[in-house]
């Protein structure tokens, strides 16, 4: 796969506002954020899409839930709640083609979502 921008915040070329990290997985601050706590979850070693995921990927993929839920506490919304977003594909609304996990939090929820 062609390397994105967040290949570059994983191998630290790029900085970015970290809230958690460990060997596989990086949580940080969206640029443009949609909800007052807005975070992305990714693994470190790239997926293009989910689609692109393998059955050898579960583990990384379950640690990415784990992940959320370890910086939703981080950041304070774990109890009010939070949503997840996988976005996938150009329908999907997915820009940035390392697969990432959006986490948001902070303020009401609606759904469905539009
Ligand atoms: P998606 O549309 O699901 O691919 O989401 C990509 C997200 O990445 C968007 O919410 C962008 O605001 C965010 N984003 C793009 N570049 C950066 C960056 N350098 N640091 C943090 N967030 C970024």
């Amino acid at each position: 796969m062609t390397d994105t921008i967040f290949g570059k915040i994983a191998r630290g070329e790029v900085p970015a506002d970290l809230v958690y990290e460990d060997d596989d997985v990086l949580v940080f601050r969206d640029l443009g954020p949609q909800a007052p706590v807005h975070l992305l979850v990714i693994p470190r070693r790239p997926i293009a899409t989910l689609n692109d995921a393998q059955p050898e990927d579960a583990e990384l993929l379950g640690q990415l839930l784990l992940a959320a839920a370890k910086a939703a506490r981080l950041t304070g919304i774990a109890e009010t709640g939070y949503r997840t977003v996988l976005n996938c594909n150009a329908a999907g609304g997915q820009a940035v083609f390392h697969l990432h996990l959006h986490v948001l939090g902070g303020r009401q929820m609606q759904w469905p979502p539009g």
